[in-house]
């Protein structure tokens, strides 16, 4: 062989391999092709579907009950035709029978959150008789189940064909009909957000009006957590999108106890409890020091998963109640973001996961700060706070819920969408509204309007529930 022949021939391997690999290459990026919204969302790192560190300096608000009453409430304009069916007559009530939890079995799971306490608060209300009694029994009305189930009926409206849903709704069958799409990019974390209000509604997978809406749903969630040596990771951008995905996964494997969600649900918490950081908190991305926003979310999950029978190391429970002991004024009355504070949302977050972590009733820190909230009272657009500050007073059931539930409850009836593609959809322009658009005020408003069933009460003695 000639060196001529010699240089062709090494120059012909050497062509042949470089094709090799590349081929190789071109065939793995086809095969990872549908899923390539993973590798441009994992290097989303814009944060928050609710709060930046920014926003939360914002003092304490004035009352949102005053004057201009009807300025931030819901803008509503001409809008196209739906082209998406919706219910005329929205049902009160949901599905009246299911295979469910038996109560003994999930308070004494929720028990292991903090060991012996009193603590409740699982999934049981959610569907059946029992529905209806603890919306009764709370407060709500026939208008507020029809704003429920109007908004359910605009969420399903707005699922992907892939299953998901998105903040900027750019993917939804309704094609920019319906106005302010949010700015997140987290896939995972809309997803989880849209699913909840389902699964607090009693309607699953296996049971309900939504069985395929919930079904697919969740099949996106699992499909979307990129398995690591920690835990599956749903971040998609930031831990809020984990935390709330995760408690999605928690709540539907609690509520079905199907076999098939319980390792996706478990690994899910595993990763958060591997992204904890040392002092108790959570952020943005994994072991980053912690914010109350982030931590409330993570520290549902857990509370979720505890709920539903997963494993929770106590550890990481009591850890952050060391983190809420950094953030905490007022010797626990109040909670701030990154350092002792005050701030209404932080508070209410704060509050909640103290219920849930065993402060007891009669807590006078407790009470002083359910006073705070109360006084406070609900915001016309921050529904991030209503959200968890509407729990914490529904779960205290004092003297001062009525009142906070009368306003809280007329206004998300009153304020809902009620032509067009829009219908059944909430908006406000608030900081959180601005990024999580029109499919997080939606989901969170109808959360709000579900916290008569969604959680069994913390609080009320065994012999009270037993005499219902
Ligand atoms: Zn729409």
């Amino acid at each position: 062989m000639s060196h001529d022949a010699i240089h062709e021939t090494t120059g012909f391997l050497v062509s042949l391999v470089v094709h090799t690999v590349l081929v190789l290459v071109l065939a793995w990026w086809a095969v990872r092709a549908p899923t390539l919204g993973d590798l441009t969302l994992v290097v989303d790192t814009r944060p928050s579907p609710t709060v930046a560190p920014e926003d939360m300096t914002v003092a304490m608000r004035v009352s949102p009950w005053s004057a201009d009453a009807d300025q931030v409430a819901v803008e509503r304009v001409w809008a196209p035709p739906a082209t998406i069916d919706l219910p005329a007559d929205a049902v009160v009530f949901g599905p009246t029978s299911s295979p469910w939890v038996p109560t003994g079995e999930a308070s004494t799971s929720a028990e292991l959150l903090r060991g012996g306490a009193p603590v409740r608060g699982g999934f049981e209300g959610r569907r059946g008789d029992r529905k209806a009694e603890r919306l009764a029994r709370g407060g709500g009305t026939p208008a507020s189940e029809s704003a429920v189930a109007l908004a359910l009926a605009w969420l399903a409206a707005h699922q992907e064909s892939s299953g998901g849903w998105r903040f900027d709704l750019s993917e939804a069958p309704c094609r920019n009909q319906c106005r302010n799409g949010g700015t997140v990019g987290s896939t995972t974390g809309a997803t989880g957000l849209a699913l909840l209000p389902f699964l607090g509604a009693g309607q699953t997978h296996r049971d309900g009006d939504y069985r395929d809406v919930v079904h697919a749903g969740l099949y996106y969630l699992k499909e979307h957590a990129v398995p690591t040596p920690h835990g599956a990771d749903l971040q998609e951008g930031t831990m809020y999108a984990q935390g709330i995905a995760t408690i999605a996964l928690c709540e539907a494997y609690g509520m079905t106890q199907d076999d098939s969600l319980r390792s996706s649900a478990q690994r899910a918490i595993d990763f958060i409890c591997w992204a904890q950081h040392s002092a108790g908190g959570w952020r943005y991305y994994p072991g980053q020091p912690g914010d109350t926003t982030v931590f409330g979310w993570q520290m549902m999950a857990l509370k979720s998963a505890t709920m539903a029978g997963l494993d929770v190391p106590s550890p990481v429970v009591n850890l952050g109640e060391r983190f809420l002991d950094s953030v905490q004024s007022g010797d626990g009355s109040y909670y701030g973001y990154l350092t002792p504070g005050r701030t209404p949302g932080t508070t209410a977050v704060g509050l909640l996961v103290r219920m849930y972590t065993g402060w007891r009733r009669n807590d006078s820190r407790l009470s002083r700060g359910v006073e705070f909230l109360s006084r406070e009272g609900p915001s016309k657009s921050d529904m991030y706070y209503n959200y968890y500050a509407t729990q914490v007073l529904h779960h205290f059931d004092g003297p001062t819920w009525p009142a906070w539930n009368d306003q809280m409850r007329d206004y998300l009836v009153r304020t809902q969408a009620t032509a067009g593609h829009e219908r059944g959809s909430w908006f406000f322009q608030d900081q959180h509204g601005l990024k999580g658009g029109r499919l997080y005020t939606t989901a969170m408003c109808a959360m709000i309007l579900e916290v008569y069933y969604r959680h069994m009460p913390l609080y009320e003695t065994v012999a009270v529930e037993d005499d219902l």
